[in-house]
């Protein structure tokens, strides 16, 4: 098939998420058809820079020799066997490699199969585990204003971007919203550890008044990807531990975006030691190849679920791909480059020289804030930098930054004004040097 009758089929049959449709009938896209380290080639041939990981999943580059031949010989044993009364190696080798680098004291591993039943897990361990506590009054959550945790109905429950979830409201569970110290819009002060102390006063306040009635707080630690990435002052993270503690509460970590390095070390957690009740990922844990996640606990959580049979204290959650040998497969491939390849060592340099690369974006006429935590970027365009005011949304103005960018060689995706970077940790310098350029120019030519 040649490109245009593949793009016309595409219009004929599918739908994309996210996406509006009417829109897609008359908008250019690439097809993408191959990818090699850091770049998708699409069927003519055209290279682009894979600046946001595919979806932030990608770790250490396309077609890698060392998890293509994980698949390939998982392949010639076996690609799916169910985990329901039965088990297989890979997923037990790659349990015991999770544990030994998740937070300590994590120490059981419940899989699925995407980033969203993670959390759905999550969610529902945590109600569960308060009820066969004898605590069942305990069975709301708490999360952080501009949450993202994923698109299903659990998950939609405990996010708060209202641009995603107001539709679907009638169809959601109630949760305790806490302010999330987004410290460039923060009503009375910009001062990170100002804004710090007034969102953990606030997140105290909830979790005082109402920590007889909440099972857990759910957060994703340092950076709050899909609202635009919105980094946390530094102790935010351990200060929330402190609480949930204080208020018997349990804490739910959602490393599903900031887990596997992105922020530079293997986990948000890993910046302040802290170990939350239950962490969830799944992007990166395969490298970006394919959807596997999982759910992490500790002991104390594992153990309210133990029981005679007739007790019915059993988990009562599982897919039917829970656990695919060829995910785990590729998994545990992922996880021993990081180790024979230094992955987060060499990462140091790269996040300095992003770092260094972006102080020169202030200077553009838009750009009103720029926030980065390791490889994760959020670069906020605003109409003006004295007001803060932001642009219309009928402006699309990170639409327009990324057509622009992809014409030059690279593929962005925004969120509203915020144009996201998150290289793939096995970006060279010199293709990250060429990612930012390009970032800049589109930005300066679009907005300026
Ligand atoms: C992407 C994301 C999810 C959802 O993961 P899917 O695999 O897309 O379902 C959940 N939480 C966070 C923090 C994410 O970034």
């Amino acid at each position: 098939m040649n490109t245009n009758e593949l793009i016309r089929k595409d219009r004929k049959h599918l739908w994309h998420p996210f996406t509006q449709m009417q829109d897609w009938q008359v908008d250019d896209f690439p097809v993408i058809e191959k990818g090699k380290g850091c770049y998708l080639i699409d069927t003519q041939g055209r290279r682009y820079l894979d600046g946001v990981s595919s979806l932030w999943c990608n770790v250490h580059g396309h077609r890698v020799k060392e998890l293509d031949r994980a698949i390939e010989k998982q392949l010639k044993k076996i690609s799916h066997t169910t985990f329901l009364g039965l088990t297989h190696p890979t997923a037990i080798e790659l349990a015991e490699k999770l544990i030994a680098i998740a937070p300590k004291g994590l120490s059981r591993v419940f899989y699925s199969d995407s980033g969203s039943e993670a959390v759905e897990i999550a969610l529902k361990i945590a109600f569960q585990y308060w009820a066969q506590k004898g605590r069942p009054e305990k069975k709301k959550f708490a999360r952080l204003v501009n949450a993202y945790h994923g698109d299903t109905l659990g998950a939609v429950s405990v996010g708060g971007i209202d641009l995603f979830h107001e539709i679907y409201k009638p169809l959601l569970f109630e949760t305790f919203a806490i302010p999330s110290p987004y410290c460039y819009r923060w009503e009375t002060t910009r001062d990170p550890e100002k804004v710090k102390n007034e969102a953990l006063s606030a997140m105290e306040k909830v979790l005082r008044e109402h920590h007889h009635e909440i099972a857990a707080l759910v957060m994703e630690p340092l950076m709050q990807g899909a609202a635009g990435m919105i980094d946390q002052p530094a102790g935010y993270i351990s200060r929330a531990r402190e609480l949930t503690r204080k208020y018997n509460t349990l804490l739910i970590f959602d490393e599903v975006a900031t887990g596997f390095g992105r922020t530079g070390k293997m986990f948000a957690a890993d910046h302040e030691n802290v170990t939350p009740d239950i962490l969830t990922v799944a992007k990166g844990l395969t490298g970006g190849y394919l959807p596997l996640a999982a759910t992490l606990t500790t002991e104390e959580v594992y153990s309210a679920f133990l029981g005679r049979h007739e007790e019915f204290k059993a988990f009562f959650h599982g897919h039917t791909y829970t656990a695919n040998p060829l995910a785990c497969a590729v998994a545990i491939a992922n996880l021993e480059l990081f180790e024979k390849q230094k992955t987060l060592e060499k990462l140091q340099p790269k996040i300095q020289l992003i770092k260094k690369r972006l102080e020169d974006f202030y200077s553009l006429k838009c750009v009103g804030d720029i926030r980065q935590c390791g490889v994760m970027v959020g670069i906020e365009l605003v109409r003006d930098k004295a007001t803060q005011e932001p642009f219309e949304s009928r402006e699309k103005i990170g639409v327009r930054v990324i057509e622009l960018a992809r014409r030059k060689g690279a593929i962005l995706r925004p969120l509203g004004p915020v144009i996201v970077l998150m290289p793939p940790l096995g970006m060279t310098e010199k293709e990250l040097n060429k990612l930012l350029d390009i970032t800049y120019e589109s930005i300066k030519e679009v907005t300026e």
